[in-house]
């Protein structure tokens, strides 16, 4: 089957926002065996949307249709599709029930604009959105199949995952099997990576490889298809035994929805560890990030921000020759704070984070030089020096993830 992805927004056009869901939607299309022949950006005008479908259904067996399904008057896509093709738009009463249930929750009242967005094209398979309010539409019809889904990137991300893929499935393949499976990459960049496995990368075929960023980290996805899942499952194993060795140090998990925090959480948890921190230039940004997620009560025990020199000394026992002698942004420093913060929280394990979060220089050393230390119980305690390019917060951040990769290896 080959496809083809009209992008619908006026700030699109003008450059205001970057058309990231056609990129999306060709890499995971491609894992389906889809080819996309064309990719096409037209603006909320009627006029040229019609054009676009009229030449998008010349060539293509697949037009997919991202953008303009909201309530607004600007959002078209549905009058358009569903004018072209002699069909009625009609009210999807789960769709109603969810839009009138939103408003009830939040005690605003419902207007008619809100109401549009539960029209559909008649006859068309309807696509949940589970981020959203606008459904998406799959219409399968002689010649070719349509399908509208949302802009909103997070909307039309989960859409796709969920709904869109056993469709197409079930279009492109009767029997074979699909398997994905997603290897999570911390500390290393998408181009570093790529790098690694550029010749996986050229001379994919089964499994498919496609790599993806996150914010500060790369997930690279493996899709297989086989006649089983047991077939695919080894296809899968193979490859990755592959990467890991090229890049194995890197990896931290798996799943599209597992954060680095998740996965560091967890596996404190299945070692029934505990866990106590000292922190200066994070001013407390990894207890804030440990406790956003639940369960951290039953291995996180607290911390210390000690952002000042005489803290440090006064709370934290670090001795004034270590900070006179190395100064805070240094192994020593950090390998005392990771001890004593241990040692009075009597924890398995603390961690410490000191050093530059920039813009000014500390003690002759640059924005962005971090230690952080790690002291295990019945282990040697060690710090690992970080040199983060990123400006104040950015390098605050970097810290915070750099500390829970060191935790996970
Ligand atoms: P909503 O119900 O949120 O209005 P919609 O389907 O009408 O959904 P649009 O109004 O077209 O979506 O777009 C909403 C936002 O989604 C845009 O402002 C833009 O930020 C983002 N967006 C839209 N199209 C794309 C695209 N092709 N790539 C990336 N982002 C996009
Ligand atoms: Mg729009």
């Amino acid at each position: 089957m080959n496809a083809e992805i009209i992008a619908i927004g006026t700030e699109l056009l003008l450059g205001q926002v970057v058309n990231t869901n056609a990129t999306f939607l060709s890499k995971e299309l491609a894992t389906l065996g889809i080819e996309v022949y064309h990719q096409s950006v037209v603006g909320d005008n009627p006029k040229r949307l019609k054009e676009a479908i009229e030449l998008a259904e010349k060539r293509s067996e697949l037009v997919i249709l991202t953008g303009g399904l909201g309530p607004t008057k600007d959002d078209v896509t549905k009058q358009v599709v569903a004018e072209h093709l002699g069909k009625e738009l009609v009210i999807d009463e789960a769709a109603m029930k969810k839009i009138r249930l939103f408003h009830k929750q939040r005690k605003h009242p419902m207007t008619e604009n809100n109401q549009l967005q539960a029209l559909i094209i008649e006859g068309s398979v309807v696509l949940k959105n589970n981020n959203g309010l606008a459904v998406g539409m799959f219409l399968n019809l002689e010649n070719q199949s349509f399908l509208l889904l949302p802009g909103p990137p997070h909307e039309l991300e989960k859409m796709f995952e969920q709904e869109v893929k056993p469709l197409l499935l079930k279009q492109t393949s009767k029997e074979t099997v699909l398997l994905s499976r997603v290897l999570r990459f911390y500390g290393i960049g998408e181009s570093r990576l790529v790098t690694l496995i550029d010749d996986l990368i050229e001379n994919q075929l089964n499994p498919t490889l496609a790599s993806y960023t996150g914010k500060y980290e790369v997930s690279l996805r493996l899709t297989a298809n086989g006649s089983s899942n047991t077939e695919c499952e080894k296809k899968l194993d193979n490859l990755e035994a592959i990467i890991r060795e090229r890049a194995g140090d890197y990896i931290y998990g798996y799943g599209d929805d597992n954060s680095l925090v998740e996965v560091v959480s967890k596996l404190i948890k299945e070692k029934k560890l505990t866990l106590s921190a000292a922190e200066s230039l994070t001013g407390g940004a990894f207890q804030s990030m440990l406790t956003s997620t639940s369960g951290a009560s039953e291995f996180f025990e607290g911390g210390l921000v000690t952002y000042s020199n005489r803290i440090k000394e006064e709370q934290l026992n670090v001795d004034r020759k270590i900070i006179d002698q190395f100064g805070v942004v240094s192994s020593q420093c950090a390998i005392k704070m990771a001890e004593n913060v241990r040692q009075l929280f009597n924890s398995d394990i603390g961690i410490s984070f000191t050093g530059v979060a920039g813009p000014l220089e500390l003690e002759n050393k640059k924005p962005g030089t971090v230690w952080i230390g790690i002291a295990v119980k019945n282990k040697e305690t060690y710090a690992k020096c970080f040199n983060f390019e990123g400006d104040r917060n950015k390098n605050r951040e970097l810290s915070v993830l750099s500390g829970l990769h060191l935790i996970y290896r």
